[in-house]
Order: C-alpha cells, then sequence, then structure tokens
C-alpha cells in the first residue's frame, strides 16, 4: 500500500454509566504523504475522538472496539505501549489548539526542542542544539537564541503554537495530525500558521491530517475533506468538489454557514438545533431532526455511505451513486 495513513472500520466506544456510548462508527479513510485532509464537523461529532483514537490517546473509559490504524502498513491498534509511544513524537506528530497542553512549563523552550531529537534521532547536545535553532527559525522566530532560553509561560499565544510546531515538526514526522490547531489565534496569526503548515508539507513531504469545525481553513488548506456527523462520516469529497456541489445536507448547511474567517461560536446560522447526545440518537438517519429535507424513510433507516463516483462518498437517502439528489 502506498497510503500514509490507512484508517479501516475505526470504531470508538466509551463505557459510561449511562452505557456503552460509541464515538466513532466504522470510520475509514487515508491519508497520503503531501497531502491535507480536513475532517470538519461541529462539536461533538467525533473529530476529536478520531484524532485521540489514532494516537491511542483516549481516556481510561474510552476504547477502540474495532478496526484497524494503519501507518505505512503497521498496525497501530496492536502497538504495545511502549512501541506507540516512540511513534507519537517521531513518526506521527501532533498540535492541538492549545499550545500550553503540549508545552512542559518547566522546561526552557531549547530544553524541549533538544529533547525530543536527543531521544529519536539519538541526536548529540551540540546537534540537537542547532537543529533546535534551525526550526525555530523556520517557523518565523527571528531570533531563536532568546526563545530558546524562555519559559514556556513566557511566550505569547502566537509564539508558542510556533514553537509547538517547531516541536512536532523537529523529528521529522510522516503524519501530522492537528486539531484546531489555528482556534484559539486571532486571525493575524491563524493565516502565519496555517501558510507555515502548507509550506512544511511541501518542502518535507509529510501527508497532514487537519481537524477543524472551519470550513474556511478547510477551503484554504486541505486537499480532501471528510465531514462528519455523530460520529459517522456523512461525506467524502476533493475540496474544489465538496464546495462546488455539495451533496449531503449536512455540508450543504456548513457551507451556508460559512461566515467570516474567525468564527468560533458553537451554534450554526443554516442548521436549526445541535448536535444529538451520543446517549440519545435517533434511529434512521442521524442527522434527521435537523434535516428539512428528511423524508419518511430517513426517521427509520439509516443511510449507509455509499460510493458517488469514484471518489466521492455520501451517507443520504436523498442522494444516489450517481450523485444526484432523488426522491424528492
Ligand atoms: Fe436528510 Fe434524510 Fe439525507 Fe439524513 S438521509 S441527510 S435526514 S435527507
Ligand atoms: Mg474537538
Amino acid at each position: 500500500t502506498d497510503k500514509l495513513l490507512d484508517v479501516k472500520n475505526l470504531k470508538t466506544e466509551f463505557h459510561t454509566d449511562k452505557g456503552n456510548l460509541t464515538a466513532v462508527n466504522d470510520v475509514s479513510f487515508y491519508v497520503n504523504n503531501e497531502e491535507i485532509v480536513g475532517l470538519v464537523g461541529e462539536s461533538g461529532s467525533g473529530k476529536s475522538v478520531t484524532s485521540l483514537s489514532l494516537l491511542r490517546l483516549l481516556p481510561e473509559n474510552g476504547e477502540i472496539s474495532e478496526g484497524e490504524i494503519l501507518l505505512e502498513g503497521r498496525n497501530l491498534r496492536e502497538m504495545n505501549k511502549k512501541e506507540i509511544r516512540s511513534i507519537r513524537g517521531s513518526d506521527i506528530a501532533i498540535i492541538f489548539q492549545d499550545p500550553m497542553s503540549s508545552l512542559n512549563p518547566v522546561l526552557r523552550v531549547g530544553e524541549q526542542l533538544m529533547e525530543c531529537t536527543k531521544l529519536h534521532l539519538k541526536y548529540t547536545n551540540d546537534q540537537a542544539r542547532k537543529h533546535a535553532i534551525d526550526m525555530i527559525k523556520r517557523v518565523g522566530i527571528p531570533v531563536p537564541e532568546d526563545i530558546m532560553n524562555r519559559y514556556p509561560h513566557q511566550l505569547s499565544g502566537g509564539m508558542s503554537q510556533r514553537i509547538m510546531i517547531a516541536m512536532a515538526m523537529s523529528c521529522n514526522p510522516k503524519l501530522l495530525i492537528a486539531d484546531e490547531p489555528t482556534t484559539a489565534l486571532d486571525v493575524t496569526i491563524q493565516a502565519q500558521v496555517m501558510e507555515l503548515m502548507l509550506e512544511l508539507k511541501e518542502k518535507n513531504k509529510i501527508g497532514v491530517l487537519l481537524i477543524t469545525h472551519d470550513l474556511g481553513v478547510v477551503a484554504e488548506m486541505c486537499d480532501r475533506v471528510m465531514v462528519m456527523y455523530c460520529g459517522r462520516i456523512v461525506e467524502m469529497a476533493d475540496v474544489n468538489s465538496l464546495f462546488k456541489n455539495p451533496l449531503h445536507p449536512y455540508t450543504k448547511g456548513l457551507i451556508a454557514s460559512v461566515p467570516k474567517i474567525g468564527r468560533n461560536s458553537d451554534v450554526l446560522p443554516y442548521i436549526s438545533g445541535r448536535v444529538p447526545d451520543l446517549s440519545q440518537l435517533p434511529t434512521g438517519c442521524k442527522f434527521a431532526p435537523r434535516c428539512s429535507l428528511a423524508i419518511d424513510k430517513c426517521h427509520i433507516e439509516e443511510p449507509k455511505l455509499i460510493y458517488v463516483g469514484e471518489n466521492r462518498q455520501c451517507r443520504c437517502h436523498l442522494v444516489n451513486e450517481r450523485g444526484e439528489n432523488h426522491e424528492q
């Protein structure tokens, strides 16, 4: 297989006092080298649980109960804790929304950057220092030596986001998973950080899984995109097709709701209601209670994710294999 990341039939459950809740349900997708794949949906749709599952970073009560997570053919799901820990930080890098959650508050920035290459790439002190300075320059910080000596709390928000990217990129990962990487930043810094990620993707030829609720970000950054709802993929397409001709009613609603860049509200102006609670999922199509196009069948039978043409998928009773709406 030439796929960098190949996720097959991923199912993630949480064991709670409301019973077993399925947060990720039969999710399959791939990411190629030099490709940015977007994963979009409102909060609560299962995006972050998907990324945490890939990294095996689920909380105690979470469990991957089905599926395979293949990174260059190796199944991450079957690795032991030690193996998976060495994959994280080397082959797979992670950028979260909150840089402070990834930076160690009691270590200077330089030490943190050097730690990674010393551990994973067996760099000497000198090599690691040189590399750290180089990485800080590459994320657009002009005086690296000064930053090296600072503690994380001495950095501005944009600065710490850049340092986190420098850290994520410093071990030459093959796959970068970025979960809402720019959501907490102001618009100017947001644009700079995205520019940087694009550049790193091209220079280092890595694959990126970009998780965001912001379709504006998707339009600018991604090659392909998956739309997630209630733990299911409801649509998958290349970015141009998705924006030009969205097929799923949820995707249409998301696109219609795209505002100016930087909206962080959870409420979508063109889709009424909210993502249902996992413990109270409707039978039939999970989107039916919010869907203005729902027909009787939608409330009874859950649609399957079908191929619409060669490279597109959609999960809706109204969309047939040729990508046409019918039964209306
Ligand atoms: Fe709407 Fe029915 Fe399609 Fe679900 S299956 S998105 S309820 S039309
Ligand atoms: Mg999230």
